[in-house]
């Protein structure tokens, strides 16, 4: 009878072993994902891929004509400076935006990336003084065909002065203002074409073209953006902003591409820039400075 009952003993475990332990197996590996995983990886995520909230400004023109909502007196700009001192915000360079996301060095507290779209001279001639006067960073988006012009285009219609290599290589050396494109020529003024419906006047996509021939459009304007700047061959041009803000899947992907890991469209917002997530680089919201801006109300926490 021991024995017997011995014998039973084992033939339960030899079961438990060949029936129960698989099949709890299996059923684990299937379940796991299902009941635990979900949240094992939001936990996880927020440990692997931190974020810091990234207030991102985009400024145009800065000199003393009223009524535009692109354009501030020198006055406003100085008061946005003195407010990021007095405030504990930090102006931050693409270095350290990328060395956050690309390398898990962290961020000064309160980010803020100041952006200047257009090439403007008044860039150079009142911003640059100014951010020299408070040690602020900035990203400037130079048009490349506009670079050092006066002039819309290949025209002779007179547009407000542009900075050219000359002024850009000065600021470069200040180690204040990065500088990224504003595309060479895709940013175009509705109202100076004449068959304005026929060209384009952002980095979108024609109806009229192939993706093949609009992808060959794109890669060439990259490459006269990179040819127009070769003064500065040795500078990585990362940043990229969307003339207009206009921009879908595909342009994206072609921006992308092309090695700018940093982009900026127009859409009003904050941003969330993660550790070890290079998409969170990627069409970053920016807030607008108009003359009316109040700056308690952006940078409320
Ligand atoms: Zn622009």
């Amino acid at each position: 009878m021991k024995n017997k009952s011995t014998k039973n003993k084992y033939k339960i475990i030899l079961l438990f072993i060949l029936f129960f332990v698989p099949t709890f197996t299996i059923l684990n590996s299937y379940l796991y994902p299902l009941v635990f995983h979900h949240s094992t990886q939001i936990v996880e995520d927020e440990t692997k891929h931190p974020s810091t909230k990234v207030t991102a400004l985009m400024l145009h023109s800065v000199c003393d004509i009223e009524g535009s909502v692109t354009i501030i007196s020198e006055k406003k700009l100085e008061n946005l400076l003195q407010y990021i001192v007095d405030n504990d915000l930090n102006t931050v360079s693409q270095k350290e935006l990328l060395d956050y996301v690309y390398a898990g060095i962290d961020l000064p507290e309160n980010p803020v990336v100041l952006t200047f779209d257009d090439g403007y001279y008044n860039n150079y001639t009142t911003v640059f003084p100014l951010l020299k006067k408070y040690h602020q960073k900035a990203i400037f988006f130079p048009i490349g065909i506009s670079n050092g012009k006066d002039v819309y285009r290949n025209t002779d219609i007179e547009i407000y002065k542009h900075y050219g290599n000359k002024e850009i290589a000065e600021m470069m050396a200040s180690g204040l203002i990065d500088f990224g494109s504003h595309t060479y020529d895709l940013h175009r003024v509705k109202k100076l074409e004449p068959n304005c419906d026929k060209v384009r006047i952002s980095v979108l996509k024609l109806d009229n073209e192939t993706e093949e021939e609009y992808k060959k459009a794109m890669q060439e304007d990259f490459k006269k953006f990179k040819d127009e700047f070769n003064n500065f061959a040795d500078y990585d041009f990362v940043a990229f902003s969307y003339p207009l803000g206009e921009h879908d899947n595909l342009s994206e992907e072609l921006v992308w591409q092309a090695g700018f890991k940093i982009s900026f469209t127009v859409n009003e917002g904050y941003n969330y820039v993660k550790k070890g997530v290079p998409e969170s680089l990627l069409c970053l919201n920016r807030i607008n400075i108009s003359e009316m801006s109040n700056f308690e109300e952006i940078f409320k926490k």
